[in-house]
């Protein structure tokens, strides 16, 4: 059986960051110097900061365009919540979105997709079309970074085989990045192409303006019932909040 997050649920333990860092996740140093334009396909606000805000941070500072596809809008993270409060959701996301993002040095305003939340399989063909108009008849300088297809959520996955697709259509250069593979996987899963994996050691600028945009986040990482707890966990976030990201080329 192939792992995933639903097998180890955000709210359990998972793998603890301590087995990250005795495992070792020092990977060869990305190389970026061929990289014009960086097009971040986000599942959910939020995933493009926690998975790769510092090489946006990077990438922003150095001058290279960088674009966020939000993919949905994130209106399904508190699944009990009305139809009203869950519109209010979205409009809460987005703003903390756009803030992160002004944190990061990035100026565009996303590309919103509004797919529907928790189901992206089932709209795969339109993503890919969409993220492909996005790259447009790209080359390998336009960079797409998209969730790994084996991340484990559905909506995560959904989106990396789409960006794949179009990334295979135009000559984009494709680049997996990780998200809850960090919370289930262990450091042997064979799933997970480790020979692969690139680091993106982040300065202290770019560290302290990644950890300064997910404080935006504030649906996620507070609890707005104290009997629930939020959806981001600290023990979650520790993955998110290394000086290094990873990932896979
Ligand atoms: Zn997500």
């Amino acid at each position: 059986m192939v792992s995933s997050l639903a097998d180890t649920p955000p709210q359990l333990p998972g793998t603890r960051e301590s087995d990250w860092q005795s495992a070792g996740i020092d990977f060869p140093e990305l190389n970026i110097s061929g990289c014009e334009r960086l097009v971040v396909v986000a599942p959910h606000p939020d995933d493009e900061t926690l998975g790769v805000g510092g090489l946006m941070a990077r990438c922003a500072g150095l001058g290279i365009s960088v674009e966020v596809v939000a993919v949905t809008e994130g209106e399904g993270s508190h699944p009990t919540e009305s139809g009203t409060a869950r519109s209010d959701l979205v409009d809460t996301r987005a703003v903390e979105r756009e803030r992160a993002l002004a944190e990061l040095g990035v100026a565009a305003v996303p590309v919103r997709l509004g797919l529907p939340d928790g189901d992206v399989a089932a709209h795969e063909p339109m993503l890919m079309s969409a993220v492909e108009s996005v790259l447009r008849a790209g080359s390998e300088s336009t960079w797409c970074l998209a969730p790994f297809r084996r991340d484990g959520h559905p909506d995560h996955d959904a989106t990396g085989r789409a960006c794949a697709k179009a990334c295979n259509a135009t000559g984009a250069r494709l680049v997996w990045y990780p998200i809850w593979m960090w919370h289930w996987a262990r450091p042997e899963e064979p799933i997970v192409p480790w020979v692969r994996a690139r680091s993106i050691n982040l300065t202290d600028a770019e560290h302290s303006a990644k950890l300064a945009a997910i404080e935006h986040f504030r649906s996620q990482i507070d609890s707005p019932d104290p009997e629930r707890p939020p959806v981001l966990g600290a023990h979650v976030l520790e993955h998110w909040t290394r000086t290094t990201e990873t990932v896979f080329p």
